[in-house]
């Protein structure tokens, strides 16, 4: 029997990554293949190890550029070769998507399919912007309207005499490039000039952007404020409760973009942190962590680790690179029960706590020479194991030593620069659009001093370092820090940004 495929319809929801279903990213972390459309947040392939493509684009006035019938046909021909598959579409599937074409052509073709529905525009745009489509004093309906066809065409669908007598909320999609010829309608159909209108552009995203007006005034409003797409258009008096429950754009960090430095895959705590304070996240990682080729020694000194007094701890990297081999050797936490713990900071002892391990030092402060100093008391004639990264600072070695420990530097992973950064990246930088660039050690300030100096920016973002030893790096690199973390995390660099800019 060949094995059976499935393809899942997922809605992608509005642009916020949080705004995806558990039943949605179930089908993410299960599918082989993963086709998505331009208006679904390609951070949510996170959530995926499968294959992914982007089938198209929205382009300028938000307009597909790709020819269903292929990807109707990409999504039959992978289910019957027995793949998982997740057509992934923005907001919900059905709600002006043709997710019911391609529904219709599975069914055709005998493929088993689901449809899993999604946050749409309308819902998460109107509400990220601080209005209720049915508020009950402004509202007793809401219409989903498309407003890609010509409002003056004599063969035109929609009615814009009922339109304007609609006893509610009119929610245009796909309508922005229309929208005076949507307004002028609606008005020579005797609805009020005065009617409130909402713009949302972005809508959920940390790019948000919403202008409102009256009918009669919104296209020149929204022409001066220059709003892109995907925007939705939302005519009625529920618009003017914005002005009381506008929470998102009212975030700390609302609309700016900060740089995360971090290894991608260890990225995902930081675009938390970034969406949490209403800031675009953007991964600009300079380094990446790769498993060592030849895990000798390093099996060697797990096999004897009975031998060692002390082990050290100067990464979460590291913690994660030793106790997994611990584990793939057959071992357990148990082996460690002789041997005392240090860690260099928060996020190392925090990282060992999700191994049930408890750190027995860790430095008041975030810096190699506290760390160091903090166990020199307890290493002479101590035999001390280092699980680090293939290159960094020595002098928690050198001053180990000096206090009599014999200290094992042992390598558990390898960290290279990347080769440059994503065209996205560049894209965004070179247009001045980054606003803070999070550096979080000092080979990530070193390499992001050496990647900046490559392009002539109108505009440098400010940098915050995760620490006095970062700042110092940066600046020897010829760098200008504008604040320091107090807490030596990600948090404590988002914490800063906010003090910052709260001043
Ligand atoms: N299936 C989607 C809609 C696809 S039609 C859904 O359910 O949301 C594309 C239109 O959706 C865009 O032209 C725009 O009007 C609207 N749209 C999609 N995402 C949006 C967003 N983040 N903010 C504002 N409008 C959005």
């Amino acid at each position: 029997m060949t094995q059976s495929g499935k393809v899942y319809l997922v809605g992608a929801g509005p642009g916020d990554p949080g705004l995806l279903t558990l039943k949605g990213k179930r089908c993410l972390e299960e599918a082989d293949l993963v086709l998505y459309d331009g208006l679904a947040n390609p951070l949510l392939l996170r959530h995926t190890h499968a294959t992914a493509e982007r089938t198209s684009r929205a382009d300028s006035d938000g307009r597909r550029t790709l020819d269903q019938s292929e990807i109707n046909q990409r999504l039959v021909e992978a289910g019957l070769a027995g793949k998982i598959v997740v057509r992934l579409k923005g907001g919900d599937p059905f709600i002006f998507g043709r997710g019911s074409e391609e529904a219709k052509a599975l069914a055709d073709a005998g493929v088993p399919y689901e449809v899993v529905p999604g946050i749409t525009a309308a819902t998460a745009a109107s509400e990220y912007a601080g209005i209720s489509m049915t508020h009950r004093e402004h509202a007793s309906a809401v219409a989903f309207v498309t407003g890609h066809e010509d409002p003056t065409k004599p063969e035109l669908a929609l009615d814009y005499e009922h339109l304007a007598n609609f006893p509610g909320t009119l929610v245009f999609y796909m309508g922005l490039h229309r929208l005076p010829a949507i307004a002028s309608s609606l008005i020579e159909n005797e609805k009020s000039k005065q009617t409130q209108v909402a713009v949302i552009s972005r809508g959920s995203t940390p790019l948000q952007r919403t202008v409102t007006g009256t009918l009669e005034n919104i296209p020149q409003l929204v022409k001066a404020a220059g709003l892109r797409p995907p925007s939705l258009i939302i005519v009625g008096e529920c618009v003017s409760q914005r002005d009381e429950i506008n929470w998102f754009e009212s975030l700390p960090l609302a609309g700016m973009t900060i740089g995360i430095t971090r290894p991608e895959d260890q990225a995902d705590n930081a675009i938390e942190l970034a969406h949490a304070l209403g800031a675009q996240p953007l991964l600009m990682p300079t380094i990446e962590i790769h498993p060592i080729g030849d895990w000798s020694e390093v099996d060697t000194a797990i096999h004897s680790i009975q031998n060692y007094d002390w082990i050290t701890f100067t990464s979460v990297n590291g913690i994660d690179a030793f106790l997994r081999r611990v584990w793939d050797l057959g071992y357990d936490n148990r082996i460690l029960s002789n041997t005392k713990i240090a860690c260099i900071g928060p996020a190392t002892a925090e990282r060992l706590k999700t191994y049930s391990l408890r750190a027995d030092v860790v430095p008041e402060i975030y810096r190699g020479e506290e760390l160091a100093n903090s166990l020199v008391e307890h290493v002479d004639g101590k035999k001390v194991l280092w699980p680090r990264a293939n290159r960094g600072r020595e002098i928690l070695p050198e001053i180990l030593t000096a206090a009599g420990a014999e200290v094992h530097s042992l390598v558990v992973y390898d960290h290279r620069d990347v080769e440059g950064f994503s065209e996205e990246v560049i894209k965004t930088l070179v247009n001045g659009e980054v606003d803070w660039i999070g550096l979080s050690s000092p080979t990530i300030a070193r390499n992001i001093a050496n990647l900046i100096s490559k392009f002539d920016l109108n505009s440098v973002p400010r940098l915050v370092a995760i620490s006095p030893v970062t700042e110092q790096a940066a600046m020897e690199a010829g760098l200008e820090v504008s604040t320091v973390a107090t807490v030596h995390t990600w948090d404590g660099i988002f914490d800063a940004i906010v003090h910052l800019v709260k001043r």
